[in-house]
């Protein structure tokens, strides 16, 4: 395995940035960014910045979602309370009262 991977976003040798100047007076380019590899590999392994990933995910969409299609909802078992938090004062000022929603995951096992 190479210690690089040419950044994939499909347009990051456009992007105006100093450290993608590469060649000579008269013939410089704008050159796609390499990107170090690391023990992890992750989106940071392919792609030098979030833009270049967004990119590449625009670009390509329909065969991303191609690789493992949702063709219905997910469903997370949840308890719903409503905690009431009576006014109170908290040593600076006086906190109004107010109802958190607190959402908790059942686990189904
Ligand atoms: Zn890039």
């Amino acid at each position: 395995m190479s210690e690089y991977n040419w950044c994939h976003g499909p347009t990051c040798h456009k992007s105006h940035t100093q450290d993608r100047i590469r060649g000579v007076k008269g013939s410089k380019v704008l050159r796609t960014r390499k990107v170090r590899q690391n023990t992890y590999i992750g989106m940071f392994s392919y792609f030098c910045s979030n833009s270049c990933y967004n990119d590449f995910a625009n670009e390509h969409i329909q065969q991303i979602i191609a690789i493992a299609p949702r063709t219905e909802a997910l469903e997370t078992p949840v308890d719903v309370q409503q905690v009431k938090h009576p006014e109170h004062y908290n040593g600076h000022y006086t906190q109004t009262a107010w109802t958190e929603t607190k959402i908790i995951t059942v686990d189904n096992g």
